[in-house]
Formats: structure tokens, C-alpha cells, sequence
């Protein structure tokens, strides 16, 4: 198990950053827990590998899977 099927987005720190990279054009952006919960309307329960399969590019040429890198106070939770 990996640490992004383990980890629900509830049990991630208030100040952690996740970056979402698109596996194929490479455009990045940068969100956080809250407002994936938020803005993006996911339960607390879903794990991070869940949502990156939920996920797309947000480039509308593109629409490609995405990787989520996760940094920012994530380092303690992973350890
Ligand atoms: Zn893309």
C-alpha cells in the first residue's frame, strides 16, 4: 500500500499543499485539502488515490490523467 491509497483527504494537515501534474502536458496547479473538499464537492473519506483517478487535466485540448504530489507538512504523515 502507498501512501496515497492509504491516506484519506480528511486526515491531511490544514497547511499541506497537493499539486496535481497532468501525465501528459505537464500543466500544473496547485490545491489544497480544504478546497477539494470544498470546491470540489469530494467527501472527506476519499483517498488520495481515489481523487487522482477522478481527476483530469484541466486543459480542455488535453483531458489526461493526472499524478498528485503532495508537499507541505505531508512529509509527517507519510513518515
Ligand atoms: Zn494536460
Amino acid at each position: 500500500m502507498t501512501f496515497k491509497c492509504d491516506t484519506p483527504l480528511s486526515d491531511l494537515p490544514e497547511t499541506s499543499r497537493i499539486q496535481i501534474r497532468c501525465t501528459k502536458c505537464k500543466s500544473m496547479r496547485q490545491t489544497t485539502p480544504r478546497d477539494l473538499m470544498r470546491v470540489g464537492r469530494f467527501s472527506a473519506h476519499l483517498k488520495l488515490a481515489q481523487l487522482e483517478d477522478a481527476f483530469e487535466c484541466d486543459r480542455a485540448a488535453c483531458r489526461s490523467p493526472v499524478t498528485f504530489t503532495s508537499f507541505g507538512g505531508l512529509n509527517a504523515v507519510s513518515a
